[in-house]
């Protein structure tokens, strides 16, 4: 399958990449899908041409056939008729979930292969489609930093990643979870085998690494040690038992399920391996912005949803490390087993990006000290903008678009310093969750895994036994929580990938210009607020002169430099400005949510001054995500929405009173104790939103949330029988 291969050029065009907010490529797709029915027939008539047909010519003529499919149109119309209602992702009025549209070769190469509906279960049930999955999980792995060893280095023992399709994020996660628990409890349980089993009497003198990096018997460690095992050490435990012993893989086949967690469950593990910890219930580490698939698992796994520890964050949302050290310190004090620390590398609401590059160097220092963990990134969101940090292949003579300017050659020049430090991180992780159908642009169901060491993903394989290691590589379906799941999943993904590169010629130009727009977006908005208005709106992550503790006429000023040196200008103006202008580019990198996310909260303005309670700021801003969203069951004809976004509230149970009072402040309001804050949300996953063919939409947005505001805040004033400014 030489033509299938990913890691090639892609298309030079984007405008080429999508079907377009007003269905510029129509023709295209219908020429794609068409193919693909006409090649799906074919097959059919190919394979075994003497079969006999099912339906005559002379019963397709016949009248029942005639008006069956006479009502399957009927029907279909109902359908098509309703399905106009479904919200429009596409437009550039979308600003809300993490949606917007899905790529020509994403829905092409689904459709195509799901003609053909492989399950890629077993590769039995797949041989095209299970192949596909292989590549683009490589892929993955690839656009991640994860170095992929030569087959040379490979067949001498290197460490090779392994990333496959999951049906979604929350799978992935729950999948990271499940393998990190049973890698935790893997090196007691062999010990005890070793202990008891005559048929691993030859694994006695069985050495490991230490987390102090020193040699020493498996059998010598004591029960703590053997729980904080260095993680590829647990993760080729048993493969080194068959190569350096007289074991073999049938031996341990035979024996370790009587001891391995993974067989017996946690209860009688603890009764039977762990009596002398009864304190040691086993602890997952999140931020306290972690999505609820972590609580989920954590209960479903059998360790209950209160091991998943949320771990405080810092005024920017993301985990804070001296909290993290403070928990760390505690499991280590009171012998609790760390499964697993988890970094979200953008956050469901916010994009807010943990500071994963630290947390590695905490893991690495608390490795010193005894205790190990596996290092997970929840990227559900953030995974695939690490193609924005990686190189292109060079262009090709005629190649106009992966050399049209420097700005799009190198979009992660306007990621925040900060932001793409954490990225760059993303290879000293042991897993991490990325899902193609959220920054990858890929109809659902298709949410990704990608392991640092692929022999992790053997931990969850249930056929394969816990601990077989076969060598062979014929499947993909059996490392996983799923079972049947959709070929056409990964072929989307495959196509997608193989026109649309995951480097900075392709995903990472896409996703550089997402970042770009929520930057503009963010500058269009705390810019758009009149003397006049009834209204003011605080984005929650500040200014940089609010950063720097600025004055209110300091950040009146920035404002108004914003204004004047960002939102006035075009793009090529301000992609100009750029190369000459080190202030604007500076000041520009720093607005955004982290991953295109913005966050944003509007108050209102009495004739006696800006409102100062919290409950009718909310009012406000629920009755502007009323105004702006679609609640109820809707069919036919496209929402009469004007722009959508999505809402939320910061709760102070997950944010700290601190944090909640800090944001209720900024806006102008008196924080109450105890109460949530409830704020608007963006996502500006839309690459043309400030370069449509008549220029950049965002002012419109902008009019339609002043709108939307001064009629939100006049309801909430009249409601409450409060005067509006003259
Ligand atoms: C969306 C999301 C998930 C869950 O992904 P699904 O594909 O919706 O299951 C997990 N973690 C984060 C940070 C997310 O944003």
């Amino acid at each position: 399958m030489k033509n299938l291969k990913l890691g090639r050029p892609g298309g030079t065009s984007p405008a080429a990449w999508f079907l377009g907010p007003k269905a510029e490529n129509h023709d295209a797709l219908t020429h794609l899908v068409t193919r693909a029915v006409a090649s799906h027939a074919e097959a059919r008539r190919r394979y075994m041409p003497n079969d006999p047909e099912f339906v005559s010519a002379e019963e397709r003529a016949a009248k029942p056939h005639q008006q069956t499919l006479a009502l399957l149109g009927d029907r279909l119309n109902d359908m098509l008729r309703a399905l106009n209602g479904s919200l429009p992702l596409a437009s550039y009025r979308n600003q809300s979930h993490m949606y917007w549209d899905i790529t020509l070769p994403g829905s092409v190469g689904y459709f195509a292969a799901m003609l053909y509906n492989q399950n890629n279960v077993a590769t039995e049930a797949s041989p095209v489609t299970t192949h596909l999955e292989i590549e683009v999980g490589e892929d993955l792995c690839r656009m991640l930093g994860f170095e992929i060893p030569t087959s040379d280095a490979r067949a001498t023992g290197a460490i090779a990643p392994w990333g496959h399709i999951t049906c979604d994020g929350s799978i992935a996660n729950g999948e990271a979870m499940w393998a990190a628990r049973n890698l935790t409890y893997l090196p007691v349980a062999v010990a005890a085998a070793i202990r008891a089993e005559e048929r691993l009497s030859d694994a006695r003198n069985l050495t490991v690494q230490t987390t102090d990096g020193t040699r020493a018997r498996l059998l010598e460690l004591d029960t703590w040690q053997l729980l904080n095992l260095p993680v590829d050490q647990a993760i080729g435990l048993t493969r080194r038992m068959v190569s350096t012993t007289g074991v073999t893989s049938a031996d341990i086949e035979a024996t370790l399920p009587k001891y391995a967690l993974q067989n017996i469950g946690i209860l009688d593990f603890y009764r039977r391996h762990l009596s002398e910890m009864p304190n040691g219930s086993p602890v997952v580490m999140v931020p306290a912005t972690a999505h609820y698939s972590w609580p989920k698992t954590a209960a479903m796994i059998g360790i209950g949803a209160s091991a998943v520890w949320p771990i405080a964050l810092d005024a920017d949302g993301r985990m804070d490390t001296v909290a993290l050290r403070r928990a760390l310190d505690r499991c280590l004090a009171e012998k609790r087993p760390v499964l697993q620390v988890v970094a979200v590398v953008g956050s469901t609401e916010e994009s807010a990006v943990d500071p994963l590059a630290e947390i590695a160097d905490i893991r690495d220092e608390y490795r010193q000290m005894g205790l190990e963990f596996a290092l997970h990134v929840d990227g559900a969101w953030g995974g695939y903008f690490a193609a924005m940090l990686r190189e292109a292949p060079p262009p090709q003579p005629g190649d106009e678009f992966r050399a049209p300017n420097a700005f799009d050659r190198m979009p992660d020049q306007q990621l925040s310093d900060y932001v793409r430090r954490q990225i760059a991180a993303y290879p000293r992780a042991d897993s991490i969750t990325l899902d193609p159908h959220k920054s990858g642009f890929i109809p659902y169901p298709a949410g990704g895994l990608c392991y640092r060491n692929g022999d992790m993903r053997d931990l969850i394989s249930y056929t394969a036994d816990v601990v077989f290691h076969g060598g062979t590589e014929p499947t993909v379906g059996v490392y996983g929580i799923e079972g049947s799941k959709p070929g056409a999943a990964a072929a989307g993904v495959y196509l997608s990938h193989s026109m649309i590169p995951t480097d900075r010629s392709g995903y990472g130009r896409l996703l550089g210009r997402c970042i770009f727009n929520n930057k503009r977006f963010h500058a269009a908005l705390v810019a758009m607020p009149d003397a006049g208005d009834i209204f003011t709106v605080t984005p929650f992550k500040p200014l940089p002169v609010e950063r720097a503790g600025g004055t209110p006429s300091e950040i009146a000023a920035q404002i108004d430099y914003i204004r004047r040196e960002i939102v006035d200008l075009d793009n090529d103006a301000l992609i100009e400005k750029f190369t000459l202008d080190e202030k604007v580019r500076a000041i520009f990198k720093e607005l955004g949510g982290d991953l295109s996310i913005l966050n944003y909260a509007f108050n209102f303005r009495t004739i006696d001054g800006p409102n100062r309670d919290m409950a009718l700021m909310n009012e406000m801003n629920d009755a502007m995500f009323h105004m702006m969203s679609v609640q109820t069951y809707h069919a036919g004809r496209p929402p009469e929405v004007e722009m959508f976004v999505t809402a939320s509230a910061f709760a102070p149970q997950a944010y700290g009173q601190d944090f909640v009072s800090a944001y209720a402040r900024r806006c102008g309001v008196d924080p109450t104790p105890g109460d949530s804050l409830r704020f608007l949300i963006s996502t500006t996953q839309n690459p043309w939103l400030t370069a449509t063919s008549e220029g950049s939409f965002v002012p419109t947005l902008m009019r339609i949330l002043r709108r939307t505001a001064t009629r939100a805040a006049q309801q909430v004033m009249q409601r409450h029988g409060l005067t509006p400014p003259q």
